[in-house]
């Protein structure tokens, strides 16, 4: 069984083979979201599909939608078993989003993960410091960084902190990727893929679900093991972060059995 932390289902123009893959690979995909409507659609998209999770985020880019009134998140928030993508970006502020209210909206989010005691999967690119200042600022733990970047430095005091990091897709082509995967400890390592990655411009076969088998695949020759024993602790791993949500008993119950039949196989 495969895991991926972080995928945008709902940016798929087609979603049916999307899904096909996903159940043809058994890959229990955490949808993340980029904003109120962005969540609709992924659980919509969850609906059609026993391996996705849908949940609630407002990607940097975002928020000065909700800057000016953060209250009507509270609903998805609440609603949404982790969040994501949240976090900051500022060469994004290029782009029309303030940093002022790119914080705004990270912080109110923080603390609501706080609140709700919730897993936060967290954009950083551009922002590394900032995010980690933000983060130890309001003491927050469970954190799964998404795609890090930063510097070696933020990367040391996240893993202190108990932070999960996530390989995606540019550990193919990736050096910088490459480098860091093995220095993740093997009890903080998630797997995503970030598809459909519109902004990258990969080729079509690079932006569907099935990447996350070459990922792995590359994660295990880069960290000197096999597929197995990265698969074995990246199911462990998002076990541990899932195990007290009580909506996601029945992804929990797949994982276990998974888990109990490659033990009962070898
Ligand atoms: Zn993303």
């Amino acid at each position: 069984m495969l895991i991926d932390v972080h995928a945008h289902l709902d940016q798929y123009t087609d979603i049916d083979e999307v899904l096909k893959e996903i159940k043809q690979h058994q890959i229990i995909t955490v949808c993340n979201s980029i904003d109120l409507d962005s969540y609709k659609l992924n659980c919509d998209i969850a609906g059609r599909s026993n391996l996705v999770i849908p949940v609630f985020g407002v990607h940097p880019i975002n928020a000065p939608k909700y800057s000016g009134n953060l209250h009507q998140l509270d609903e998805a928030i609440a609603s949404s078993p982790l969040l994501g993508e949240i976090g900051l970006d500022l060469k994004l502020v290029e782009q029309g989003s303030p940093a002022t209210d790119q914080k705004l909206v990270f912080e109110y989010l923080l603390e609501a993960a706080l609140k709700e005691d919730k897993y936060i999967i967290v954009h950083s690119k551009n922002a590394d410091v900032e995010v980690l200042e933000l983060i130890e600022k309001h003491d927050v733990h469970k954190v799964i960084m998404h795609w890090f970047t930063g510097s070696q430095e933020v990367f040391r005091k996240l893993v202190e902190r108990g932070a999960f990091f996530t390989i995606g897709t540019d550990i193919l082509y990736s050096t910088k990727t490459q480098q860091l995967a093995p220095e993740i400890p093997l009890d903080q390592l998630l797997t995503e893929t970030d598809n459909p990655l519109v902004s990258l411009n990969l080729p079509n076969a690079l932006a569907m679900p099935r990447v996350l088998v070459d990922i792995v695949e590359r994660l295990a020759l880069q960290r000197d093991t096999t597929e197995t024993e990265i698969n074995q602790a990246v199911e462990r791993n998002f076990m541990s972060i899932i195990q007290k949500i009580p909506k996601l008993v029945k992804y929990r119950k797949k994982i276990a059995r998974d888990l109990k039949n490659q033990r009962a196989s070898r």
